[in-house]
């Protein structure tokens, strides 16, 4: 299943901003459920498969991936980091 929409909803609420997708593959190879795949020039949503964990929305370097786990996770961080 290809996705189209330059901002897109996937399994977990992760969201894929195509405008921001390189297409680098590193979510791709952080994913431990494999619920992003690239194929050829494309990054594949399988939203059935996302957990979700978070580890692809933090670790993409342009910011396109973004979740509601990730997001937990980052103010967690910066609470901390100002405390
Ligand atoms: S890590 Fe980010 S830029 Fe790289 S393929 Fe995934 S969504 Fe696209």
């Amino acid at each position: 299943m290809i996705e189209r929409s330059s901002t897109e909803k996937s399994g977990g609420g992760i969201r894929i901003d195509r405008e921001k997708c390189v297409v680098c593959g590193a979510c791709s190879a952080v994913c431990p459920s494999e619920a992003l795949i690239v194929e050829g020039l494309a990054l594949v949503a399988v939203p059935e498969r996302c957990r979700p964990c978070a580890q692809a929305a933090l670790i993409c370097p342009t910011g396109a991936l973004t979740c509601p786990v990730a997001e937990a996770s980052r103010n967690r961080f910066n609470r901390a980091r100002q405390a």
